[in-house]
């Protein structure tokens, strides 16, 4: 019965930390592509064309650095290959690109540890039975 409650507890932050994910892609995903409707397709810094399957390359640049600045007249944003975002970001020393691979995710969810397993084995290991 309690083993019951505490796996509902674990369930309870994969899911919390599943749906705070999925929030921060579907809100990127959504101005990245107002961007694209906003501007052309065009790195802003080197001027590289993307169209098709490299379109994934060019990015969304927020001009105040501020992910959550995202004024509808695409003011605060700027398109810029991966490559030029990476040295913008480089030159200001600060880390908005890597937001969505972030390492700074709280704790994993510990799936692996089962409190309970150990348990079974040591009982299981005090029956002197022979298995062959
Ligand atoms: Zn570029
Ligand atoms: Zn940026």
């Amino acid at each position: 019965m309690s083993s019951k409650k505490m796996r509902t507890d674990d369930d309870n932050l994969d899911k919390f930390i599943a749906e705070a994910r999925r929030e921060q892609e579907r809100r990127q995903k959504s101005y990245r592509e107002r961007a694209l409707k906003i501007y052309p397709q065009v790195c802003a810094r080197c001027g590289r064309e993307f169209s098709g399957k490299k379109l994934r390359e060019l990015t969304v640049h927020h001009k105040d650095h501020n992910h959550d600045n995202n004024p509808p007249d695409g003011s605060n944003w700027e398109l810029l290959c991966m490559y030029c975002h990476d040295n913008e970001h480089t030159r200001y020393q600060d880390a908005e690109w890597y937001d969505d691979q972030s390492p700074k995710r709280e704790q994993e969810p510990r799936s692996t540890y089962k409190p309970f397993a150990n348990l079974a084995d040591l009982l299981k290991n005090k029956k002197p039975e022979e298995k062959k």
